[in-house]
């Protein structure tokens, strides 16, 4: 049986060679019950030294797999990378960064042998700000709501899958990545536990507070049609609201004759309604916006250098 580690890189210089002895450890321990490894690693458009750190290893081991790409275009592309190149009859996904612990894969092994198809490491929130901890539980109870996948809070790429599974994922082939609803999307039977989380060594994480917060959108939009339904119904309660206020009006000028105040009620109404028409508008433009990428059908990446035979990314 072989597994393929696929880690996606990037400006992980200063961990990378960490990671793949730790890796390696791994497969050392995995190879008496008759496991194989494979490493493919994939360079997105580090502007550091990763892909020469990256060949070096490759030259040093026969099973070190990269990929690099022409430029930055993501971990979501960087992942997809990685699970079309990887051969094994089973694919552990993980970042590079040391956070995941590689040891985890020994217990990730025993879980697939058991007949999962996906093997899920959750991470505890153990050390993370309260802040932080906080708004994420909110937030997984809020969209749990609205997208048809569940999402699981701790939960992200840290996983092993089938060969089945894996073939799953890499045919969805949509341009608007979101790994963690497409990892659930695919179902199967899965397994899941739960892992301490490591502190990053070294580097700092690539998410800014605006990235933490279209990431989130992103979850939101990209599994249902749901904010469009809750755009209907809201215009519908308003509309609802306007007409009861009409007759009210009415019903008061044709009693007490028609009375002229009435200007903080115009402006609010006004400005209400202006600013519910343009969160409505952004919505339909979030929808729209997604399918003008998906109708370009661009590729999700272009390889500028990799050693991966037959690979049929590389353009020329
Ligand atoms: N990563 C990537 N492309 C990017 C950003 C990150 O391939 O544009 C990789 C990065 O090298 C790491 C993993 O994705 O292996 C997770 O990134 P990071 O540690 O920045 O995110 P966090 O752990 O804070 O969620
Ligand atoms: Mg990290």
């Amino acid at each position: 049986m072989l597994i393929s580690v696929v880690a996606p890189c990037y400006n992980e210089e200063a961990v990378i060679e960490h990671f793949h002895q730790r890796v390696q450890q791994v497969a050392e321990g995995l190879l008496p019950q008759g496991h194989d490894m494979e490493f493919v690693y994939v360079d997105d458009g580090s502007c550091d030294r990763t892909l020469a750190v990256l060949k070096r290893l490759a030259d040093l081991d026969s099973r070190v797999r990269y990929v690099s790409f022409s430029r930055n275009f993501g971990k979501e592309a960087a992942l997809l990378a990685g699970l079309r190149n990887a051969s094994g009859d089973s694919v552990v996904v993980m970042d590079s960064d040391l956070q995941h612990p590689p040891e985890l894969i020994t217990r990730m092994v025993e879980l697939l042998d058991e007949g999962h198809d996906q093997v899920i490491a959750r991470r505890t929130r153990n050390g993370d700000p309260i802040t932080r901890t906080f708004t994420a539980r909110l937030y997984y109870r809020l969209v749990n709501r609205l997208v048809d996948v569940e999402l699981i809070d701790g939960v992200g790429d840290f996983r092993m899958l089938s060969r089945r599974a894996v073939d799953a994922v890499v045919s969805l082939a949509e341009c608007n990545r979101f790994s963690k609803g497409l990892f659930a999307w695919v179902g199967f039977p899965s397994a899941t536990f739960e892992y301490e989380n490591a502190a990053r060594e070294h580097g700092r994480s690539s998410w800014s507070l605006r990235g933490l917060l279209n990431y989130a959108l992103d979850g939101l939009l990209s599994f249902n049609n749901r904010p469009l339904r809750a755009a209907l119904y809201l215009g519908l309660a308003l509309l609802s609201c306007a007409m009861l206020y009409t007759a009210w009006i009415v019903g008061a000028a044709l009693v007490n004759g028609v009375q002229a105040p009435g200007y903080v009620t115009i402006v609010t109404a006004v400005t209400a309604v202006a600013g519910i028409q343009m969160v409505m508008l952004g919505v339909i433009g979030e929808y729209t916006g997604r399918i003008y990428y998906e109708v370009k059908r661009r590729p999700h990446f272009l390889v500028k250098a990799t050693n991966v035979e037959r690979t049929k990314d590389l353009i020329p």
